[in-house]
């Protein structure tokens, strides 16, 4: 079938900065510094500008930033094994990873079906509870309620969201630390894996910082025993290069999802909840659902048309074959329901409004 609408294109995403992202990989090829350069410090410094936060931490990866933050709390004896950490059953798997990866117990937590993020009403805290971790799922801000029990840890998972805000505080800045990812794909995307991790704790920082860095805080002293998470200073380079295009990156989002929030009209379509203001959501994805199991016929009539869809995410993680076992009684009804309903629409720079209009056009013929 022929594909005239693409759902991302990473090529495409790229071209308009690919003159700064050549000058940025000549300049560390010429620097003769492949690891712990320059570019690594001032990309911290400008990720933590842009952030509001006063560490930056660049790290390998999306999952590698959730997991030395959670390692990072254990070895300050902030939290224990045998503690629970609250994970959202809609979201990617690396969220609940990082989390038994550090011999911690996860517990799922259902979604509001409106906003696909965790559902606060019902959390299912218990006495092993120590943090929760919200995922500012599709790019949408997930609020943290006030009402938190004293001294829950809140550990933002930032992979999707980069830009979004809540009252002129940006994600990555809301809990106590984030974890993001510069995965190819996201909003604002490295030339291969990288990551970062952002926080206000100092100490924390400090200790992330050496368990990324094999555990040593000087050169073969080492404190922890840690892994080697590093940023790559090629991939820290080409950050800089693009971090200052994310507004207009997030900008072209909105735009597209303005066309389909209008255009869309279909009632076997559910669209979205509209943000509470704009800033609210960059839109990683647009997330729409059909419902009554005709998601798989409308991807098909999508096809038929020529529009590549994705869905995001087919598996709620609890029903994930690693995790499948330990959660056997685990009902999360609303996450269940989403992973059978949703399917992403093209929502990148790849498509532009007037692809957009089409799309929506093209969605509106569905009859199920
Ligand atoms: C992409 C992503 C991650 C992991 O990032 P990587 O860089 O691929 O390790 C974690 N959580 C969510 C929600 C993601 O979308």
């Amino acid at each position: 079938m022929n594909i005239r609408y693409p759902f991302l294109n990473l090529a495409t995403v790229n071209e308009p900065y690919i003159g700064e992202i050549r000058d940025a990989v000549a300049r560390v090829i010429d620097s003769g510094r492949y690891i712990g350069s320059n570019e690594n410090k001032e990309f911290e410094k400008e990720l933590a500008t842009m952030i509001g936060t006063s560490n930056a931490i660049g790290v390998g990866n999306g999952l590698d930033a959730l997991r030395l933050i959670i390692r990072g709390y254990i070895e300050l004896g902030r939290l224990h094994r045998g503690d629970e950490v609250i994970v959202p059953a809609n979201s990617f798997v690396a969220s609940a990873l990082a989390v038994t990866e550090c011999g911690l117990d996860v517990r799922f937590a259902d979604v509001d079906p409106d906003t696909a993020n965790i559902d606060w009403a019902r959390l299912p805290l218990d006495s092993r509870t120590r943090a929760v971790m919200p995922v500012h799922l599709y790019g949408r801000v997930c609020p943290v309620p006030d009402t938190l029990p004293d001294g829950m840890i809140v550990i933002e998972d930032n992979a999707q969201a980069i830009g979004a805000s809540l009252n002129g505080r940006m994600t990555g800045a809301i809990g106590h630390a984030a974890g993001m990812s510069f995965y190819p794909t996201k909003n604002v995307g490295a030339l291969g894996d990288a990551g970062a991790v952002t926080t206000c704790d100092d100490e924390l920082a400090h200790t992330v910082r050496m368990l990324g860095n094999y555990g040593a805080d000087t050169p073969y002293h080492n404190i922890y025993a840690g892994i080697n998470s590093r940023l790559d200073p090629i991939q820290a380079a080409i950050l800089r290069a693009k971090l200052p295009h994310m507004a207009a990156e997030n900008a072209t989002r909105r735009r597209n999802a303005e066309v389909y929030l209008t255009e869309i009209d279909n009632p076997l379509i559910i669209t979205p909840r509209v943000p509470d203001s704009p800033e609210n959501h960059v839109w990683h994805q647009f997330v729409v659902r059909i419902a009554d199991g005709r998601r798989d016929a409308f991807r098909r009539h999508m096809a038929a048309h020529g529009v590549e869809t994705a869905v995001h995410y087919p598996t709620p993680i609890h029903r994930q074959p690693c995790y499948a076992a330990t959660c056997r009684h685990t009902s999360l009804p609303v996450a269940e329901q989403l992973a059978d309903q949703v399917v992403s629409l093209p929502v990148s720079r790849c498509t532009s409004p007037a692809d957009a209009a089409e799309i929506a056009g093209i969605a509106n013929l569905f009859r199920g």
